[in-house]
């Protein structure tokens, strides 16, 4: 194709592949849990029939993804995804053990893990105390492999929590400070949902302008900056930093919220006939 100032421009291609983040744009509450509901169930089916696959990329873990998954399945689920992406470091398949890319991939973010996670701790240590009160922590995890803090999400609290933790972990080579509604939690550089999306990707020999990504929170925003995938899209009640970043990206901010918005970037981008610019091919 050449446009009127004789620039050559590659066609877009088709969308061969969806990856989604899970709350915030597709699950709904059930109960004390979360579903998939089942519009979402038939649009992820429609998808499988016309040869385009899906994965989930999500910080939750893989166990928790893995029961959200088979009661889809249950509920009429047929197009299980290629792979789920979680603790925004991880890739599996939802039943066996992957392929040896991926299982590489995961040993080695592991050992980065948790040759990582001891040294963000210990330089922590002595701020604790003070921020479990003034910033009213409701959970802290602490573990070999992972830091993450809940504090209320109201207000500026995440937002402030975050950033005093980013001064303090300057001197922590690779520490990057992610949020997620009220979650903070730390991850080196070179992992983040991003990063797991970029592996998975190679591993399958897609391009960029073959996926379409999808998500609403701040820990999205490494594969929704464009830098990933081409097509990225989130609903109309994601972060704002979300959405800036999807439209400087040239990407879709969805009319409505949650997996409505969801449903909508699907029909967009994968709908008969469409190309990865989200337009009639
Ligand atoms: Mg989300």
């Amino acid at each position: 194709m050449t446009t009127g100032a004789g620039v050559k421009v590659r066609p877009k291609r088709r969308i061969r592949c969806v990856v989604i983040d899970l709350d915030g744009t597709m699950l709904v509450p059930a109960g004390d849990a979360v579903r998939i509901p089942h519009q979402m169930v038939t649009a992820l089916n429609e998808l499988g029939r016309r040869g385009v696959v899906w994965c989930t990329n999500s910080g939750r873990d893989f166990e928790d993804q893995a029961a959200i998954l088979r009661r889809a399945v249950e509920e009429g689920l047929q197009a299980v995804p290629d792979a789920i992406m979680f603790n925004e470091a991880y890739v599996r398949p939802l039943q066996g053990r992957g392929l040896p890319a991926w299982r590489a991939w995961n040993a080695a973010a592991r050992q980065s893990l948790r040759e990582f996670q001891p040294r963000v701790q210990a330089a922590l240590r002595g701020k604790l105390d003070r921020w479990r009160s003034s910033y009213q922590i409701l959970r802290e995890v602490l573990e070999e492999e992972t830091t993450a803090f809940l504090v209320p999400n109201e207000g500026e609290m995440a937002a402030r929590f975050a950033a005093e933790l980013s001064v303090v972990l300057r001197s922590v080579m690779e520490a990057v400070v992610l949020r997620n509604g009220g979650w903070v939690a730390v991850l080196p550089s070179h992992l983040g949902k991003g990063q797991v999306l970029a592996t998975y990707m190679r591993s399958r020999l897609l391009e960029s302008d073959e996926v379409l990504a999808i998500g609403d929170q701040l820990n999205d925003i490494s594969m929704l900056n464009g830098e990933v995938a081409d097509a990225v899209g989130c609903p109309s009640d994601a972060a704002a930093e979300v959405k800036s970043a999807v439209l400087d990206a040239g990407g879709t901010v969805a009319a409505q919220p949650g997996y409505l918005g969801t449903l909508e970037l699907l029909e967009r981008y994968c709908g008969p006939g469409r190309s990865s610019s989200g337009q009639r091919s």
